[in-house]
């Protein structure tokens, strides 16, 4: 085993995307596996910790798709450069931008 194998190891997956004003991320409900693609705005869906922690913010979010009334719960904790610290989903699963991308190619 070479020293990238466990580069790759520890590397963690991204799930959430900063552009401008915005986070994107992805996620798959676990009833009706529809791809769903959820939009945060910084400035009034993002919410500061105050915690002593690394989270700097986070998000709750609630999200139901267009296919069933399957209730997605997602929170995030993120650094104050957005890159996320941890998360937490029940009902669904989180993707990567790759993987949302992959799926949806092959719905089509
Ligand atoms: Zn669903």
């Amino acid at each position: 085993m070479g020293i990238f194998d466990f580069l790759k190891r520890e590397k963690k997956e991204r799930y959430i995307y900063s552009t401008g004003d915005l986070l994107v991320f992805y996620v798959q409900c676990d009833k009706c596996q529809e791809l769903l693609r959820v939009i945060v705005r910084k400035h009034s869906e993002l919410y500061r910790t105050y915690s002593k922690g690394p989270a700097e913010y986070e998000i709750q979010k609630e999200i139901v798709g267009a296919k069933c009334q399957n209730k997605i719960n997602v929170h995030f904790d993120l650094k104050p450069n957005y890159a996320e610290v941890s998360h937490e989903i029940t009902g669904g699963k989180l993707l990567t931008q790759t993987e949302y991308n992959n799926l949806i190619t092959d719905n089509k």
